[in-house]
């Protein structure tokens, strides 16, 4: 039996309100916190295993101690709530849901940093739960959380709200701090990092909302509590947003160590595929993520695993498709929206990815040849060869995000591309199952 962390509230009604926040035991994490030593709390977060919900899976604890001690400078936090990669759609139920415990675990990780002011970066079309974050900001204002004195004490906090424009390069750590900054949403080069030099120049510590909110049940239950949770290397539980051809698509908190396939077939999940259908093929984390086959179902949907097969658990986004849905056409559509995002500052990047998308077009249209299912490997390993992650030749993980998926769909699936070149056709004809499957 599942213990629900970061969705233990959302089925209470006014679970968004300061109100209900706290009639659960809420803030009562932040006034423990207060009474430790934030090296104590960096150590609990450590013994925690938790790891970022971003995308990287990085551990939360060495990225705090990333951030140099004693420059004389501000240390800034800074909360990625720019969701936007294709199929993870987790962080604005937590902003809808339940703010306050975004908030909390905003100023538990603040006064763990000695940071005193903390910006919630937030996807520009994310209206509602902006708004619903703004009133619980000011709630928390209200009730003497945040200020001058948090909860009476002297340290003081500062959070406050930037809603982006749309871009989904912002969601990239660097390219947030930028847009954050009032400037075009450009990615750094890096180093220097963002923990050393950040947000206004300052030490700066990114940070997840999922993540974050995290942070009170470590604090209130304890390190060991939230560990034993996950797998070895991976604390507490996952949000994981189900997509595509399930009975039952939704945002789900699952143990860690649960599998692609409990995921889409139990009834309380995914609730099995539509009559008739089988898996093809399956998204674990996101859209950049490289592809899983119907004969890897059976991996735990948890960073490690993941990484072990070339592929990662990202941002929680799983999408799946089934066995009448074209993987070229479902390529190409992805394809399409890295072009549409790529910031064009290095050309693997700006010239790669309408490239990959072109030639996936004649590919599908029928006009493609074996030349073209070659230039296509080509020009995706100039942008970021594989295997193993990780190797790209650009400047922000665009490049890998745009280059993974060409890879392994191309890796596992071969033969439904050559099918199109041979067949000089879509062998899934104008059935709308075929045309667009779990993409729209
Ligand atoms: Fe911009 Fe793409 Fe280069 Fe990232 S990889 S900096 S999105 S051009």
């Amino acid at each position: 039996m599942l213990t629900p962390v970061t969705t233990k509230n959302w089925s209470r009604p006014g679970s968004h309100t300061l109100e209900v926040y706290r009639s659960g035991g809420g803030y009562q994490a932040l006034t423990k916190a207060l009474s430790m030593a934030p090296v104590q709390i960096v150590d609990e977060v450590k013994k925690s295993n938790l790891r970022g919900r971003g995308g990287a899976g990085f551990p939360t604890a060495m990225k705090w101690g990333f951030v140099p001690k004693g420059t004389g400078k501000p240390i800034y936090l800074c909360v990625n709530a720019d969701e936007s990669e294709p199929g993870t759609f987790k962080d604005r139920y937590i902003l809808e849901n339940d703010p306050h415990m975004l908030l909390e675990g905003i100023a538990i990780t603040a006064y763990a940093l000695d940071c005193h002011r903390a910006y919630v970066y937030s996807r520009g079309e994310f209206k509602k739960p902006s708004a619903i974050l703004d009133a619980a900001i000011r709630e928390a204002y209200q009730a003497g959380i945040f200020g001058a004195k948090v909860l009476g004490t002297d340290y003081a906090l500062d959070v406050h709200q930037v809603r982006g424009a749309g871009a989904y390069i912002c969601g990239e750590e660097t390219a947030l701090l930028e847009s954050l900054e009032g400037k075009k949403g450009w990615p750094r080069l890096k180093p220097p990092f963002p923990a050393v030099v950040g947000l206004f120049g300052s030490p700066t510590v990114v940070n997840n909302v999922e993540t974050l909110a995290n942070l009170p049940a470590i604090i209130e239950n304890g390190a060991d509590w939230f560990a034993k949770l996950g797998t070895e290397k991976s604390g507490g539980t996952r949000l994981i947003c189900l997509s595509g051809s399930v009975n039952r698509p939704g945002v789900y908190e699952c143990s860690m160590s649960t599998t692609f396939r409990e995921l889409i077939f139990d009834p309380q999940l995914g609730g099995g595929m539509p009559e008739g259908r089988r898996v093809k093929a399956v998204i674990p984390g996101g859209s950049s993520a490289p592809v899983l086959t119907a004969e890897e179902l059976d991996l735990p949907m948890e960073f490690e695993a993941l990484k072990a097969k070339q592929t990662m658990a990202g941002s929680g986004g799983v999408i799946v498709m089934d066995d009448a849905t074209c993987l070229v056409r479902s390529l190409w559509r992805v394809a399409r929206f890295y072009a549409e995002e790529s910031c064009g500052q290095c050309t693997p990047c700006r010239e790669g990815t309408p490239w990959q998308a072109r030639l996936l077009r004649k590919i599908e249209e029928g006009r493609g040849e074996q030349a073209d299912l070659e230039m296509l490997v080509q020009v995706a390993s100039s942008i970021a060869p594989y295997p193993p992650i990780g190797l790209g030749n650009t400047i922000c993980p665009l490049g890998d995000a745009a280059a993974l998926p060409v890879h392994s769909f191309v890796q596992k699936f071969k033969l439904e591309f050559q099918s199109h070149i041979a067949q000089r056709k879509c062998p899934f004809g104008d059935s709308p199952w075929g045309h667009f499957g779990a993409f729209g």
